[in-house]
């Protein structure tokens, strides 16, 4: 049972950066407008993430540890109408089997906070404590009780920048909420949190994407695409600088990808990558989120119209960059 956990663990757990990722998609699900992450040696040895959402009472801090324990789908139906990001209740098992866990949390309807400490996926210790509201995640020595997992680990740079594009990706697609990474006690990113698209990839991104990007926006009663794209002599040597979200979940797409691509390669032929930040808005019932382990690839059952909307608009607006 220990072994099929592990193993089981290991498809969701593969490095720091994906424990990073589960956690701050809870907090986005617990409705948090300020997270604030803090790791130390690529998160090899320390991760914590805390939140201000809504907390769990001592029931749930419990049940949120098993396998398969979701607070997030009641009917199975809720699987075809998924808002929320976390929906299998796998993540906290899997991550807590495979290092030393600690969790703080306070309910917004209590008036005093829990916390635990977990080992193996068990909770070891329980106590009440004072806390704010909300939620602090930490995980300690990540794969200390599988060493050859722990050997397979990158060296702290590597598995650092792992951890930045998760939550540089993540701060992107949350315009809304408020995220501040703190890596080796350095303070490397805070985003506004104020819903303002521009100012928050400007504080991702920085002053030269700004300068170098143009808005593009579409939206009827079943599809809505916004997004930014980039000049046609503003470009990177990899797909580095190419971000999709879906509803808010930044997701990889070839598809559309590629459309994009060849709007550019039509008019400039050139071998290098255009940098895009699009934000697609549709109706939940009509992706298929439900195909991929860590959930980063959807199905739309709609792809050829968000093709053809994609492709008018990004064909019109680098007319109109060129001729400016
Ligand atoms: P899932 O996100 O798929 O539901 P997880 O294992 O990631 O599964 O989390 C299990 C449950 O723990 C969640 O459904 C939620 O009820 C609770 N939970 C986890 N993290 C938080 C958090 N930061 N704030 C409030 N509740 C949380
Ligand atoms: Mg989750």
């Amino acid at each position: 049972e220990a072994t099929i956990a592990k193993i089981a663990a290991g498809e969701i757990i593969e490095r720091p950066a994906s424990i990073v990722k589960e956690l701050i998609e809870n907090s986005i699900d617990a409705g948090a407008s300020n997270i604030v992450i803090e790791i130390k040696n690529g998160g090899k040895t320390y991760i914590r993430v805390t939140d201000d959402g809504i907390g769990m009472n001592e029931d749930e801090v419990e049940f949120a540890f098993l396998r398969h324990s979701t607070s997030k789908i009641s009917v199975a139906e809720d699987l075809l109408n998924i808002h929320s990001l976390g929906f299998r209740g796998e993540a906290l098992a899997s991550i807590s089997t495979t290092c030393m866990m600690e969790t703080l949390t306070r309910n917004i309807s209590s008036n005093k906070g829990i916390r635990v400490f977990l080992e193996e996926g068990k909770i070891i210790k329980k106590e009440p404590i004072g806390c704010p509201e909300g939620t602090t995640m930490i995980a300690k020595d990540l794969f200390y009780n599988t060493p050859v997992r722990k050997k397979f680990l990158k060296s702290d740079l590597v598995e650092s920048n792992h951890i930045s594009d998760v939550i540089y990706k993540l701060a992107l697609g949350n315009p809304g909420i408020s995220f501040k990474y703190i890596k080796d006690s350095k303070v490397i990113l805070k985003t506004p949190g104020n819903n303002q698209v521009k100012s928050n990839i400007y504080s991702v991104l920085g002053k030269d994407f700004i300068d170098n990007l143009f808005e593009i926006s579409y939206y009827d009663s079943d599809l809505s695409i916004q997004g930014y794209i980039s000049k046609n002599d503003f470009y990177r040597g990899n797909r580095g600088h190419q971000y999709i979200f879906v509803n808010g979940r930044w997701i990889e797409n070839i598809e559309l990808t590629k459309i994009i691509e060849n709007c550019y390669k039509s008019l400039i032929p050139i071998n290098r990558f255009p940098i895009f930040i699009l934000f697609i808005e549709i109706e939940p019932s009509l992706i298929d989120v439900n195909i991929h382990p860590t959930k980063q690839e959807i199905k739309f059952s709609n792809q050829n119209k968000i093709n053809n909307t994609l492709k008018q608009l990004v064909n019109k607006k680098l007319k109109d960059i060129i001729s400016i």
